[in-house]
């Protein structure tokens, strides 16, 4: 979605809202696109004292496997959206102003950004989530396997160096 953006630079008071669905489909995490479902946007561009903000909110739902059990899990995150838009950046100025040359918003690519800024670096069916035994593969989460001790983590990570 292309949002113009002379008429709220040019007018104090002025909100242009949007509500609408993108597809973020193709974005990738490990292999796995996680959005398979439309992310709905929605927010709005407002001149407050000349000052020109865009606030919303991204609703995406988020389908993945966990990282330690593997089981596929789907959770709704909310990611906001905030930007302060200027025509130009002036020198000192930082990330929090976003450069809009030709007053005209790509608000696709920029709420892609977002998401993809946003999106979890460790994703877990439930913090508690045990995982799979090291030695069967067995879910921890369902039942506890017939194996000896379970291995320490750092103690499996030893044992791979001195295998190589
Ligand atoms: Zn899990
Ligand atoms: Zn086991």
């Amino acid at each position: 979605m292309i949002i113009e953006l002379e008429s709220v630079f040019n007018t104090e008071g002025l909100k242009l809202p949007f509500d609408y669905e993108l597809d973020l489909s193709a974005i990738q995490v490990s292999g796995y696109s996680p959005i398979a479902q439309p992310v709905r946007v929605s927010g709005k561009v407002e001149n407050k004292a000349g000052i020109v903000n865009l606030t919303g909110n991204a609703q995406v739902i988020y389908t993945a496997p966990c990282d330690r059990c593997a089981t596929e899990v789907s959770k709704e995150y909310n990611f906001p959206l905030e930007h302060t838009l200027v025509v130009a950046l002036e020198s000192g100025e930082n990330d929090a102003f976003l450069e809009v040359p030709n007053l005209r918003l790509d608000l696709d690519e920029l709420v892609e950004e977002d998401v993809n800024l946003a999106l979890p670096s460790k994703y877990l069916c439930n913090e508690e989530c045990k995982g799979l035994c090291m030695s069967c593969g067995k879910n921890l989460n369902e039942d506890q396997c017939n194996c000896k001790a379970p291995v320490d983590p750092r103690f499996a990570a030893l044992l791979d160096l001195l295998d190589e």
